[in-house]
């Protein structure tokens, strides 16, 4: 259920309607819009009568949203959603680009490669304090000390910090430290986590499940949004499928799918998307051009001596190639790059 507000409802007005629906034992959420104010309804088990809400002061109309899922969807809020990133925007004109190590290994590793990453002019640091591994036996991740290299090179290079959370322990921590939770395609549809990274104060990068439909990725961001907490970027980092040539196969049909659906900046992963550093540049270059915001890439100095996914990172000379191409590549489709050339 959606309120919409005639375009010259008083702030006051908004508010006797969330207090109302808060009365109903409802949740209100109001979304301010270029034009006009909206109030998402949740938290019902059936269908709300219309006509109680419809009669309020300052309401224009009060509609049934037709999707499962709301809070994300167009139908509810039709303007695209931007929210800071560190001093980025993520979801503006401008292109947001995230690059680092897939793991934390040692503090001269994350060091080496920030200032890398900041000369690049990417916006953030990307790196995993906490890792989910397919094996017990592999390397897990630096945990809280990891986030402290993590926050040093925040400090030393002014990059904003994406890590990830891989359970409610590891969200108290992340929470303190980064300026993005990371959700992993591996939870995906953890719902209690979701719902925790959905009570915390900062942006979330969801990844996409390696086996979700589009309904399901939408559906685990309303988990979020329904605790309170606007600003998710979703992330295509690749699915599962009988293609034998890659790693994953990343799903570029996806972004302008979630565009015409949801309202979410969407971010493409094409390094765990293919598995190969010969692959990120094309699909970077691809994921630009169907209409990603963003793009999260890996990034190593010494690939073939990292810990976890050396064959996927590209070498930081290449994450230059990007940067200088995405100044190319950027006007093309009407976007911003901050090194456009
Ligand atoms: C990662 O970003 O290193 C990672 C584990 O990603 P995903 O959850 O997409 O596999
Ligand atoms: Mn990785």
């Amino acid at each position: 259920m959606l309120i919409v507000m005639k375009a010259g409802a008083s702030p006051a007005q908004v508010r006797a309607i969330c207090e109302h629906i808060e009365r109903l034992g409802l949740r209100a959420h109001p979304i301010p819009g270029a034009q006009r104010t909206a109030i998402g309804i949740t938290g019902n088990k059936g269908a709300i009568e219309l006509s109680d809400l419809a009669g309020l002061d300052g309401v224009a109309e009060a509609i049934r949203v037709s999707k499962p899922y709301k809070l994300v969807s167009r139908e509810v809020k039709p303007e695209s959603t931007a929210f800071a990133l560190g001093h980025a925007q993520l979801g503006g004109r401008e292109l947001v680009l995230m690059a680092g190590p897939c793991a934390v290994e040692t503090r001269d590793q994350v060091f080496r490669i920030a200032e890398r990453v900041a000369r690049a002019g990417a916006q953030a640091l990307r790196g995993g304090a906490f890792k989910p591994r397919t094996s017990p036996y592999s390397f897990q991740g630096l945990e809280e000390r990891g986030l402290e290299i993590l926050a040093a090179a925040r400090e030393a290079f002014g990059l904003a910090i994406v890590t990830e959370a891989i359970d409610h322990e590891s969200l108290r921590l992340v929470a303190q430290y980064a300026d993005m939770i990371q959700i992993g395609a591996r939870n995906m549809q953890n719902f209690s986590l979701l719902r925790a990274a959905g009570r915390c104060a900062k942006p979330v990068l969801l990844k996409r499940g390696m086996a979700a439909t589009l309904e399901e990725w939408l559906m685990s961001a309303e988990y979020l949004l329904s605790e309170g907490n606007y600003q998710v970027a979703l992330c295509e980092r690749g699915v599962r499928t009988f293609s034998d040539h890659s790693r994953n196969t990343l799903d570029l049909s996806v972004v302008p799918a979630v565009k015409e659906l949801s309202h979410l900046p969407v971010i493409v992963d094409p390094s765990h998307g293919t598995g190969r550093r010969d692959r990120v540049l094309p699909l970077s270059r691809a994921a630009i051009a169907v209409g990603a915001d963003g793009l999260i890439v890996e990034v190593h100095d010494e690939p073939e001596r990292a810990f976890s996914d050396g064959l996927q990172s590209i070498y930081p000379e290449q994450l230059d190639q990007l940067s200088a191409d995405l100044g190319k590549w950027a006007p093309l489709v009407g976007r911003g790059w901050r090194l456009t050339t």
